[in-house]
């Protein structure tokens, strides 16, 4: 694919990520400042862009963890900041895959060789990292990076107030995710990138993320343990055994859902928070959660439906 794109790439675009990394590094140039592309030496720029989305990435990730996960009683109001800075640096890490995939992709209309384009979006990130890198992530790392991504925007937008222990949780898991895209997908060593006492905290950190996240999948499995129990047959007739619609009789008929993991329209909510896959050779579980803003089911569990998503994405 990256000969598709080879065309549009042109010795423009070296400028304009200089430029970039001056106003991502200096909030102060972000408005339209041009202070980077005066003062840039064009014969340096190559090998210093090279490092520079990822050593400013790991910059923020380190500020996020040095700043407020260091002290012992981190002030719960500083730590939403945390948060923020390290989904800023997990962002600029998906960037520096997509860079090494072909420098184009980081822009977010790749024709769009103009000094100040808008370079890629979360969103747009993470869905051209699978269709054009050649870096899937997996369904876990995509649900972690979205689930982040909420939070993110809502700490930003809606005053939201989060407490220490999910804050550490969601750090945890994104310095796993970090250690492992870095490891996998950069090439790169985390630990040789922070200051020992940072890599300290961030093993701690991990190691939290781990224990409860195999806590939380074994009690899951207990919840689960009659489902899986059921036969092919009693799998089977749970899900035939939902009434169709019918305007007058059944007008809101039980929900059947696609099922990520099979690609069946076969699963049906056992339980208000409870989900299974009735096809027989998948019988994957789900967590069900409600929509915050319009209460539909939301399979896999997570704070809006997709509709509503979308609806806050955009604005
Ligand atoms: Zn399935
Ligand atoms: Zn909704």
């Amino acid at each position: 694919m990256a000969a598709r794109f080879g065309t549009v790439f042109s010795q423009d675009f070296l400028p304009w990520v200089c430029d970039q990394i001056g106003r991502e590094r200096d909030p102060s140039l972000r408005a339209g400042g041009s202070v980077a592309q005066k003062t840039k030496k064009p014969k340096k720029v190559v090998t210093h862009l090279k490092l520079d989305l990822l050593a400013n990435g790991i910059d923020f990730i380190q500020s996020g963890i040095g700043q407020f996960f260091l002290k012992g009683a981190p002030n719960p109001r500083t730590h939403k900041y945390a948060i923020l800075h390290i989904f800023s640096g997990v962002l600029l890490l998906l960037k520096e895959r997509l860079r090494r995939a072909h420098p184009a992709f980081v822009r977010s209309n790749i024709q769009d060789a103009a000094a100040d384009a808008r370079t890629v979006d979360f969103i747009e990130a993470v869905s051209r990292l699978k269709t054009v890198a050649d870096c899937p992530l997996s369904g876990s790392d995509e649900a972690l990076l979205r689930r982040a991504q909420k939070v993110r925007n809502q700490l930003e937008h809606y005053q939201v107030e989060m407490n220490l222990d999910q804050a550490r949780t969601l750090v945890g898991e994104l310095a796993e995710f970090v250690f492992l895209f870095m490891r996998d997908q950069l090439q790169e060593n985390l630990e040789e990138h922070v200051s020992p006492r940072v890599w300290e905290r961030l093993q701690d950190l991990r190691a939290i993320a781990k224990a409860l996240a195999e806590a939380k999948r074994k009690a899951w499995l207990v919840r689960i343990s009659k489902y899986a129990k059921m036969t092919d047959a009693e799998l089977v007739a749970r899900r035939e055994g939902i009434e169709p619609y019918h305007p007058k009789h059944n007008p809101e008929p039980e929900g059947i859902f696609w099922c990520e993991e099979c690609g069946q329209e076969a699963v049906v909510i056992v339980e208000s928070d409870v989900a299974i896959c009735t096809n027989p050779l998948c019988r994957e579980s789900f967590e069900v959660a409600a929509c915050m803003r319009c209460y539909a089911p939301v399979i896999g569990g997570g704070d809006f439906c997709e509709s509503c998503q979308g609806y806050i994405d955009s604005q």
